[in-house]
């Protein structure tokens, strides 16, 4: 894949850039090593005043960075903005937390006193994906500079001025040379890079076969992996949900980023007594979404991020039908240039269907009826992914009791699926393993130094 800035709303390419040369990328790495031997010696209040610096700096150019995540992969504006300031804002909740977290906790062992020690490991390698060019890294980047580790940073090719921009705050920002490297590299350079002795571990946020092949190289090379993956989130609807409610988060949930969100809404299933209401409900509103230009405020719909995702998406959903899936909204690209693609909702999908089992990452919905909770929870359950979900009900003790029996990373009642600075973030079974943001986001890549005292 080339690394370059197409627009999505115009199909147009914008700039391409070189690769990094393998000497390149060495010099990168050396630079790294060398630096994290002076980073791992600061104090935790130097590493936040950094921290604290990039959010200032983050906030101070949200406007020129949200345009350029716009440019870059589609997004509408407004929400590039609210990235902008997420980012800022998890970079502020390490610089606020980070010594908290990273604080020695005592043990109290039969015999002699001992304590644990969370250390640093060395320089890492993030791989993340175009979807949230800003929070992403963010999640991964903000966390590992408080505990002394130091990161290279492999962005994905078609949001190269986003990563580059990153780098070039980071370095405004006060960061030491070598600290944040922002690496020009196509996909597979990145997984051959993690058996590189001097890289000692590597987080992936991306597709499931991108995480597989990282994954498969820090395990043949005894490194920790931190993988976050694809989802497809079970939206449950029971009798007594506040259905307006659920509505209104259905189209959020569905529709956030254009859709394609790892944590979207993509299976939305109405146990039968409110069904039909639901359904009718949800179709009206997606039926009514302005589809257009991102950079328009009034548009609340944009393209997908890519001709390719929209074409990847549009067959999806022509390969769902001829297994037998019916189209009940939308279901087709839309004219004119640009990677658009309409507000869809599919029904009918039985087990064998792919798109039953399938990642639909984009305005297209999955609707199923179920004649129960268990029936709900079931087919929640019947699924590759395990990354979030959510169920709308009144009683929030029957929403927990739902949430247990859910085999995912995150459930949200009465909200889909979403993402704070200060909640756990991360899946199970085929949607990774490990943890971001939160106290245990900083836990990922640290070393747990015991060190007793006789
Ligand atoms: P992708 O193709 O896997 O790309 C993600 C990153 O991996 C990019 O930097 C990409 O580089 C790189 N990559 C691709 N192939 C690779 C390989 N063989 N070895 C090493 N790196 C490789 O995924 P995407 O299509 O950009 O992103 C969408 C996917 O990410 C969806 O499945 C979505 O659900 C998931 N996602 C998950 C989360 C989460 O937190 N769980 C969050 C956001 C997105 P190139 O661009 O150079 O190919």
């Amino acid at each position: 894949m080339a690394i370059q800035t197409t627009n999505p709303a115009t199909n147009q390419v914008v700039c391409s850039f070189e690769e990094m040369t393998d000497l390149a990328v060495d010099a990168a790495v050396a630079q790294a090593t060398t630096a994290f031997d002076a980073w791992k010696t600061t104090t935790h209040a130097h590493r936040a005043t950094l921290l604290h610096q990039v959010a200032d700096l983050l906030r101070a150019q949200q406007e020129p960075l949200a345009r350029l995540i716009t440019l870059e992969m589609g997004k509408l504006l407004a929400q590039a903005k609210g990235e902008i300031n997420l980012s800022a804002d998890i970079f502020d909740y390490y610089a606020e937390h980070g010594a908290e977290f990273l604080a020695d906790k005592p043990l109290h062992p039969d015999h002699g006193s001992a304590l644990v020690r969370p250390s640093p490991v060395g320089v890492l390698l993030g791989v993340e994906p175009w979807n949230f060019p800003f929070y992403q890294v963010a999640r991964f980047a903000a966390p590992n500079l408080m505990i002394g580790n130091v990161v290279l940073v492999k962005h994905a090719s078609s949001v190269p001025q986003c990563g580059i921009a990153l780098e070039r705050l980071l370095q405004e920002a006060g960061a030491p040379v070598g600290l944040y490297t922002n690496l020009l590299l196509a996909g597979a350079r990145a997984t051959a890079l993690v058996s590189d002795a001097r890289i000692k571990g590597v987080s992936l946020t991306g597709s499931e076969a991108a995480g597989a092949s990282v994954a498969a190289a820090a395990g043949q090379h005894l490194k920790k992996s931190v993988l976050e993956l694809g989802g497809s989130d079970a939206f449950i609807i029971l009798e007594d949900a506040d259905l307006d409610q659920a509505v209104r988060w259905a189209v959020v949930g569905r529709i956030n980023n254009n859709g394609e969100c790892c944590v979207a809404a993509k299976r939305f299933i109405a146990v039968e007594a409110v069904a039909d209401e639901f359904l009718a409900k949800f179709k009206t509103k997606l039926s009514q979404l302005k589809v257009g230009d991102p950079m328009d405020p009034a548009t609340e719909l944009g393209p997908l991020s890519s001709e390719g995702a929209a074409a990847e998406l549009a067959s999806q959903v022509q390969r769902a039908v001829a297994a037998g899936a019916q189209v009940l909204l939308g279901g087709h690209r839309l004219p004119g240039p640009g990677a658009f693609m309409e507000p869809t909702i599919l029904a009918g999908l039985a087990p064998d269907n792919p798109a039953y089992r399938e990642e639909l990452f984009g305005p297209v919905a999955a609707f199923y009826r179920v004649p129960d909770e268990a029936a709900a929870i079931a087919l929640a359950n019947d699924s590759p992914f395990g990354l979030g979900g959510s169920v709308f009900t009144q009683d929030v003790a029957r929403g927990q009791r739902v949430a247990d029996q859910l085999d995912t990373g995150m459930v949200f009642i009465n909200h889909p699926t979403w993402t704070q600075p200060d909640l756990p973030f991360g899946g199970t079974k085929g949607s990774g393993y490990g943890r971001e943001l939160a106290a245990l986001g900083i836990e990922e890549f640290v070393n747990k130094k015991l060190i007793r005292v006789s």
